[in-house]
């Protein structure tokens, strides 16, 4: 299996090795040991289209039995047309159809025991944190992005299933748990958020309700890709009462109403900065993410320092910053008043040394304090952590001194933080 893309991706990967698993397949680490590649591809902007592509060729050359899937699958003429030799090819979240196309050129073999998988099916993440990704597809239609073309409109997972898929990933050892989807606050909108059963009482298909559910389980939740739709507001005492981590990962895009119009953002009518600051005042512990897009078709310099201001405001802990980058499909193409390449460039650039300081100030005034951190890894050099703060991956990392042979991931214990810069801390273990 080849995992590109973003970690709903990766959730499909984890379905499909889950699948293969239970059906008998094994897994090999290497070309040369497999029968055949599934190859999950991304196809977001052009350079993952590119990797994707590159991916394929190299599982074309060094195995020759290939399945490709993922976002890019959606655009098969594209994958054909660069490597007509692939046996089949599918779309994105398509576990059914990548299955018939391995029995199909790799039929099942027949083992009784290796039926007998974990309840959590198998995953691609550390033990200790897991994906739990409860719908896909989007019904928005952002004008620089594909996503709902390629996976299609919003289909929400039966609540019962996401809280049992919780508690058997809570109950193998997972500590954390990330909540993930194309538009997480909508969770449940296709369905009427219709009430489900779980633990024999009546729980709707809604954000918050399964939010205050996986409260429950006593395992770190995160929630990633929320909007600042009003009801995310019901989110934050939960936050501030220690139920779920007091973090939220919500993708702005951009603070010019002219320009968050021009991209369609699902919530980019709702005032952005009043609902952070009310937020805050409900739980000032929060840390907030969130991604932007500089030099969108149309963004004039008076838009651009709109969005610095708002930085400037805001305070946001966390922030990744793109230039705009045309994908092919994308309604944004269209636009007139396209940003030369070196303007976007220049732009990212400003924003970025903007943020860079605020984030240094923020984890500059967390030093002193005391922290509870998670543990990711220990090498010779120590152990690396992450706080409530800090999202796997995408974050910054706790560096913490001391004795590590008795520390494995997953362990939790409070650091003292002395020292930062504008991504990580470094402290020391309070006995
Ligand atoms: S919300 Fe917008 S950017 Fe996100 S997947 Fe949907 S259309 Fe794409």
């Amino acid at each position: 299996m080849v995992s590109l893309g973003c970690p709903k991706a990766l959730v499909d990967s984890e379905q499909i090795i889950t699948r293969l698993r239970a059906e008998g397949y094994a897994i090999s680490p290497s070309y040369q040991d497999a029968d055949l590649v599934v190859v999950n591809t991304c196809g977001f902007i052009d350079a993952a289209v590119a990797e994707s592509l590159d991916a394929i060729g190299e599982a074309l050359t060094e195995n020759g039995k290939v399945i490709v899937t993922g976002c890019l699958g959606a655009r098969e003429g594209v994958v054909l047309e660069a490597h007509p030799r692939v046996l089949a090819v599918t779309g994105p979240h398509a576990l059914q159809e990548v299955m018939q196309a391995v029995h199909r050129h790799l039929p099942q073999p027949h083992d009784p025991y290796t039926s007998l998988i974990p309840d959590h099916g198998i995953r691609l993440t550390p033990k200790h944190y897991a994906y739990l990704k409860i719908s896909e597809g989007c019904n928005h239609h952002c004008t620089f992005c594909i996503i709902p073309s390629l996976r299609g409109t919003l289909v929400s997972r039966p609540v019962h299933e996401v809280m049992q898929e919780a508690e058997s990933l809570a109950k193998a050892g997972v500590k954390e748990l990330l909540v993930i989807a194309q538009d997480t606050a909508a969770y449940g909108m296709d369905m009427k958020y219709r009430s489900g059963f779980w633990q024999g009482k009546p729980l709707r298909t809604h954000i918050t309700e399964l939010t205050a559910a996986l409260g429950e389980l006593g395992v770190w939740v995160r929630l990633h890709y929320m909007y600042p739709y009003p009801h995310v507001d019901r989110l934050i005492p939960f936050m501030a009462e220690g139920k779920i981590l007091p973090y939220l990962d919500v993708p702005l895009q951009h603070a010019s109403p002219k320009i968050l119009k021009a991209m369609k953002r699902p919530a980019g009518g709702e005032n952005a900065l009043a609902h952070i600051r009310q937020w805050r005042a409900t739980c000032p512990d929060l840390t907030i993410r969130s991604t932007f897009i500089v030099g969108f078709p149309g963004e004039t310099e008076q838009d651009f320092e709109k969005l610095l201001s708002f930085l400037e405001e805001a305070q946001l802990d966390r922030v990744g910053c793109f230039a705009y980058s045309a994908v092919d499909g994308a309604a944004a193409n269209a636009l007139s008043g396209h940003v030369p390449e070196e303007l976007k460039l220049e732009r990212q650039a400003r924003l970025m040394e903007l943020q860079e300081s605020i984030s240094a100030a923020k984890l500059r005034a967390k030093i002193g304090r005391s922290l509870t951190v998670m543990v990711d890894e220990v090498d010779e050099d120590g152990i690396i952590a992450r706080s409530m703060a800090d999202a796997p991956e995408i974050d910054g990392m706790v560096f913490v001194d001391g004795e590590s042979q008795s520390v494995s991931p997953g362990d939790m214990f409070e650091v003292r933080v002395t020292d930062a810069d504008s991504h990580d801390l470094w402290g020391s273990r309070v006995a």
